[in-house]
């Protein structure tokens, strides 16, 4: 079995030259985002490096309302910090870019190959965004959970810098009780948290 790579240990070496390199500004970051408790704490350990632009990009919740419920959320938590970062809401087609992607793997376990694809889907957006918008680097909050597979987000990650030729950030953000502190924040300022990943397949 391949080694597994620490890629929070990675992403704390990108930092620090990132401080070195951009001395009179901070780099634009288009941060992909599932929902406003997963980026809680991802966005207290980025702000003071990135000038970060959240990206809403998620036709793998299947249903809208819960959809809406996640969107409308994030950005009334980002208004109730004060943050100033702005969201940009994808587009939203779940049967146009979603259930085409992972036919055949409905029936799958959570965390397998139909995920590695939902990751990939939400990723390349996000990369693709980051090249026409000019972002100096691009990445996604997914690896906070415990149930998403940072070894794979990062592997996508770097082939997508590849191809859209902007840099990829990498991270395993649920390191240093990340994923702890966002469910402290959640806490404190009474979010929704949802019991399922996203898809209808996810729903136990
Ligand atoms: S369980 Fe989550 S990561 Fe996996 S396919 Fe469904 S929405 Fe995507």
């Amino acid at each position: 079995m391949a080694k597994k790579i620490n890629y929070d240990l990675i992403m704390d070496n990108q930092i620090e030259n990132i401080k070195a390199d951009f001395l009179d500004r901070k780099p634009a970051l288009l941060l992909h985002t599932c929902c406003a408790p997963c980026c809680s704490s991802v966005i207290e350990i980025l702000k003071d490096v990135f000038d970060i632009t959240l990206y809403f990009y998620n036709p793998n919740i299947t249903e809208k309302i819960e959809y809406l419920k996640r969107y409308n959320e994030l950005s009334c938590y980002i208004k109730q910090r004060n943050y100033t970062i702005k969201i940009i809401n994808g587009l939203y087609s779940p049967e146009k870019d979603f259930f085409p992607n992972v036919k055949g793997l409905e029936n799958t376990k959570e965390g397998g190959e139909r995920c590695f694809i939902c990751y990939n889907l939400r990723l390349e957006e996000t990369g693709r965004l980051a090249n026409s918008m000019g972002f100096d680097y691009f990445s996604t909050v997914l690896s906070i959970s415990p149930l998403k597979n940072s070894q794979v987000i990062n592997e996508l990650g770097e082939n997508l810098e590849k191809k859209y030729k902007v840099k990829f950030l990498h991270g395993d953000f649920k390191k240093k009780n990340r994923f702890l502190e966002s469910i402290k924040i959640s806490k404190e300022f009474n979010l929704y948290r949802q019991n399922f990943c996203g898809c209808c397949f996810s729903k136990s």
